[in-house]
């Protein structure tokens, strides 16, 4: 065989592997995308359904409605796998929370990560009803390595409290689910506030800031005076933008950082956000220290609050 013809045949097994391997990866891909779908079957229920059908009736007293939160993208953006920023407006929005209802947290990440995350809770974190992580989805072993997509079945959350006598009967009448995917409640869908992702990257949040908890507090104190939040909210679906959609204030660009490993808090602007390491130390405060006459700073510095903690 002359060498030209071995150059050939040996050019096309290298491609014929190579196509062999990029298949294998594409079926391997799309096994893992539709693992979930064959696992599970995300649909209301018919009980649901009527339930959700079930005209609901305004009353003058409020009802202490169970709110379940989601963390990452919902109320806090991560720093990689040292910190996070969390959302402008978090402490008005826990005093609230915590003042008018029962509070409890499933998020979709591992019980280590969540328990950094829950840092922001502060003083509140013991006043939580429980805390739920990737454990809590009755996910095969596969599947909770897997990044694929998770649905909070909050019948699971129902059965969890029914036996606590301490404990009013939690249904789809009297819960709210808070996260930034709707897909997560496609089980109770009309139990969702589908809040818009918080992500601090995000252009978007960068340029007009985020005041979508403000918005959140305006829709609870609708629901919260109604007998059958599902029915309540399958008429009146959350909304972002309900209050002073136009106005943009500083709080609105006010993040907190949360370095994970000693729960250090630093004051933040979501403008400058890229200027604070991962660690959360100051890019600017180091350049502030190093040439003095850098005014900008200072001036940026005097229009802020003061640092916000959550040692409600
Ligand atoms: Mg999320």
């Amino acid at each position: 065989m002359s060498s030209d013809r071995t150059q050939t045949l040996a050019s096309w097994t290298y491609e014929m592997a190579t196509a062999y391997t990029r298949s294998a990866k594409v079926m391997s891909n799309t096994a893992k995308h539709f693992s979930h779908v064959r696992h599970k079957n995300p649909k209301a229920s018919p009980a649901y359904l009527a339930t959700s059908n079930t005209p609901s009736i305004k009353g003058n007293d409020s009802h202490r409605l169970l709110i379940i939160l989601d963390l990452n993208g919902a109320l806090v953006s991560k720093t990689g796998k040292s910190g996070m920023w969390v959302r402008p407006h978090y402490t008005e929005f826990l005093e609230y929370l915590f003042d008018q209802f029962e509070v409890g947290v499933w998020s979709s990440a591992r019980q280590n990560t969540v328990s950094n995350m829950c840092q922001l809770f502060g003083n509140f974190k013991k006043q939580l009803l429980f805390t739920w992580s990737r454990e809590n989805f009755g996910l095969s072993e596969d599947d909770y390595l897997r990044n694929i997509s998770t649905i909070k079945d909050l019948q699971l959350v129902w059965k969890s409290l029914e036996d606590n006598p301490d404990m009013p009967s939690y249904t789809a009448y009297n819960t709210i689910l808070l996260d930034d995917s709707s897909s997560k409640a496609a089980l109770q869908p009309f139990n969702s506030i589908a809040i818009s992702e918080f992500n601090h990257k995000d252009t978007e949040k960068q340029m007009n800031g985020d005041n979508e908890l403000l918005d959140v507090i305006a829709y609870l104190e609708q629901a919260k005076y109604e007998n059958n939040v599902s029915n309540f909210m399958k008429r009146n679906p959350y909304k972002t933008d309900l209050v002073n959609s136009d106005e943009v204030t500083e709080r609105d660009f006010e993040s907190t950082h949360f370095r994970y490993s000693d729960a250090k808090q630093t004051l933040g602007d979501l403008r400058n956000t890229a200027g604070l390491t991962h660690d959360g130390v100051s890019r600017r405060r180091t350049l502030e220290k190093k040439r003095p006459g850098h005014r900008k700073y200072r001036k940026s510095k005097k229009t802020s609050s003061s640092p916000v903690t959550p040692q409600l």
